[in-house]
């Protein structure tokens, strides 16, 4: 039986290393984290995906190095004894992703259930690459709103998700041009219904604030909404970098506290879940 974390420990739930699209090894991150003073840290690498919507592995963990990735991370756990760490992905959910999801993750403790991909894998569209906007272009920012929270609700009943990443990535742009111009709040309820009829936890993730969103993702009215509705969180930094890993957590329980929320839910080595105080 693991002891319970102490209130308010630090614990990142959302890091990426470069064996998806971020930039420093499990050994760094790691590192970084236990100069941040972390006590828990789960690694989330990009997950494999159909070669149709990343044909250049560039920000995925390609099939190939599945077992590489697995022996590196077990490898910067084992030089690491201070620090809890636990093995996960963050998958895309697409059109028919669960088998792909299972087959691919096995193994893996903590999987955050993301949306960055609108459409069809053949027919559709990265809402998060600032290197092509067309998507933003072409519908403008309140259609992808529409779309983003419809498959964002079909993604909250994948079984396999133990969290929702950065629920409303699609502010993503709102400051580079592309805001929505319709009432939110109707979608949000929408999202906010779906999470918790599916029994998701979903990420205060603090990467808005470095992406120029000016808020966390969630921003602060569906934060509250999540609150009020009694959905569960889990926080990361979504760090890419060494540097950026536990960027914001204990500013983000502050956040979280003065909405309301009294715990977080943190995963265990031993493969438990703990809501841990944060207030
Ligand atoms: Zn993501
Ligand atoms: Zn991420």
């Amino acid at each position: 039986m693991t002891a319970s974390l102490p209130p308010r420990s630090i614990v990142d739930t959302h890091t990426h290393t470069l064996f998806s699209d971020g930039v420093g090894t499990f050994e760094q991150n790691a590192d970084a984290a236990l100069a941040a003073g972390c006590r828990v840290l789960v690694a989330t690498d990009h997950l494999t995906l159909p070669r149709i919507m990343d044909p250049d592995g560039e920000v995925q963990v390609i099939e190939s190095e599945l077992v590489a990735h697995r022996a590196a991370w077990e490898a910067a756990r084992d030089t690491h004894p201070d620090l809890e760490c636990i093995y996960g992905f963050e998958c895309d959910w697409y059109e028919g992703c669960e088998e792909n999801i299972a087959r691919w993750s096995a193994g893996a403790q903590v999987r955050l259930g993301s949306v960055h991909w609108l459409g069809a894998q053949d027919d559709g569209a990265w809402i998060d690459d600032s290197s092509n906007l067309s998507i933003w272009e072409e519908l403008g920012p309140d259609e992808v709103w529409r779309r983003y929270s419809d498959t964002w609700c079909r993604a909250c009943e994948c079984p396999l998700f133990d969290t929702m990443a950065h629920p409303d990535l699609a502010m993503r742009f709102a400051n580079e041009g592309f805001a929505p111009t319709i009432d939110l709040a109707p979608l949000w309820d929408q999202m906010v219904a779906c999470a918790h009829d599916t029994g998701k936890c979903v990420e205060l993730s603090t990467a808005g604030w470095r992406k120029g969103v000016g808020d966390y993702y969630p921003a602060q009215g569906l934060l509250e909404r999540f609150f009020r509705a009694g959905v569960p969180i889990t926080v990361g930094s979504d760090g890419h970098v060494p540097g950026d890993i536990c960027d914001g957590i204990a500013a983000a329980y502050d956040h979280a506290a003065r909405i309301g929320y009294r715990t977080v839910e943190v995963p265990r080595a031993d493969g438990s879940w703990e809501a841990m105080p944060i207030a």
